[in-house]
């Protein structure tokens, strides 16, 4: 399906899953809750999982939270769950690394924030010390630099020389250049105390749009490590979801970015899940992978009086969602079904033909009936108060009829 041709970056393998190389681009997550809260964290690993997530990142900032993992491990296993369970590191991760060998043992990636690891010598120690136990354990760590706890020595040894220049460049362009060196001599740094090239990943992250094409463009064609590609602090609601699609679709559709997370503040109690959601419809609206099927529904206008063919659209799209853990392993192709409902009669026949499910709804003053395509022919028209359960029938005798038995063999072991 993959319409994109991606930038050639050396493969990572964390636990099952494999991101760079050829390998399809991978969708991650974080969890919110507290880590030393064992029960909670990992009942959110398994739902991220559940809704798609290939790769879950817990915060590991405290000897209690450090404590708990194996048990999050264990716990997240029991539930049946395989995800691969990434550590975040950022002030202490050199101390709770050392000390609590089964958190190291447990984790499946480490991330670790350079600018976060101490100044001055201190700094490249912590660091070693990081590298030295993923080196033991045989872990890969991601070098994850953040806008916002940028190396400051780093910076100002930058902006120092950028001001002795004849003709000094602005102050944003040498902090993209700050953020890009600190990823890649941390790389470098790593290589040299003896990880392997091919167990680095690098993220520079930005919370501004044109920033973060800027620093991914030129990370890109500055290295071959596999690149985790995310807006920081995209923010909540429709803003996070826009700036976070606009940003990672540019980049995307460059080839550039091997595992992707959109960081959406959550609302007060809402979904952690969202984020998974929203990665996944990225990727699928570039044609980059397929997650679930999707539903093409027409915005209605003065020509539907009611709110039927919305409560349909929106049923049919939550049942296909829920359906999805188990038709993914059960039918081979089902995540590339498209369905339409549609309002009327003025685009609905025609879009319908473009899907492999269609159902064109009455509008205002047309005859109370609903003509349905099956791959662009009409086969019948439904009528009355059973029109959502003849549809749903028809739509589970499609996708039975319709999509291979999925074999062992076949699963991708991303997925
Ligand atoms: S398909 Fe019909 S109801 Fe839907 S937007 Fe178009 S004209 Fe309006």
């Amino acid at each position: 399906m993959a319409i994109v041709s991606r930038r050639l970056s050396a493969a990572v393998q964390i636990g099952r899953v494999t991101v760079g190389g050829d390998a399809p681009v991978v969708v991650q997550s974080m969890t919110n809750t507290d880590t030393a809260d064992a029960t909670a964290t990992a009942e959110q690993v398994a739902a991220l999982a559940r809704a798609g997530s290939e790769l879950v990142r817990i915060t590991v900032n405290t000897k209690s939270a450090a404590a708990r993992v194996p048990e999050i491990d264990a716990r997240v296993r029991d539930m049946g769950v395989l995800v691969p369970i990434i550590g975040d590191f950022h002030y202490n991760g050199h101390i709770l690394l050392s000390q609590f060998k089964d958190c190291a043992r447990a984790l499946a990636k480490y991330r670790i924030n350079p600018g976060n690891v101490g100044v001055g010598r201190q700094h490249d120690e912590n660091f070693r010390q990081m590298v030295e136990v993923a080196i033991e354990n045989e872990k890969p760590v991601r070098i994850g630099v953040n806008w916002g706890s940028l190396d400051q020595a780093l910076l100002t040894e930058l902006m120092d020389e950028n001001s002795r220049r004849d003709e000094p460049g602005d102050a944003r362009a040498v902090t993209i250049q700050a953020m890009i060196q600190s990823a890649l001599r941390s790389a470098e740094l790593a290589e040299r105390y003896g990880l392997p090239h091919e167990r680095i990943i690098l993220s520079a992250k930005v919370s501004g749009v044109q920033d973060l094409v800027d620093v991914y463009r030129d990370l890109a064609a500055r290295c071959d490590y596999a690149l985790h590609l995310g807006l920081t602090e995209a923010g909540m609601g429709s803003k996070g979801i826009v700036s976070s699609t606009a940003s990672l679709a540019i980049l995307l559709q460059e080839g550039i970015g091997d595992t992707i997370r959109v960081s959406l503040t959550p609302a007060p109690n809402g979904d952690r899940t969202e984020e998974v959601i929203v990665s996944q419809q990225i990727l699928q609206s570039l044609g980059i992978r397929s997650f679930t099927p999707q539903v093409t529904a027409c915005p209605g206008c003065g020509r539907t009086t009611s709110t039927f063919f919305q409560e349909l659209a929106d049923q049919i799209q939550t049942y296909l969602r829920e359906q999805m853990p188990l038709w993914r392993n059960r039918y081979e192709g089902v995540e590339e079904l498209k369905v339409a409902v549609m309002g009327c009669v003025v685009n609905g026949p025609g879009e319908s033909k473009h899907a492999n499910l269609g159902i064109s709804l009455p509008g205002t003053g047309e005859e109370p009936k609903a003509p349905v395509f099956v791959d662009g022919r009409l086969t019948t028209t439904l009528k009355g108060s059973t029109i959502i359960s003849d549809f749903t029938r028809i739509l589970n005798e499609y996708v039975d009829s319709h999509y291979a038995a999925r074999t062992p063999a076949s699963a991708n072991v991303n997925a």
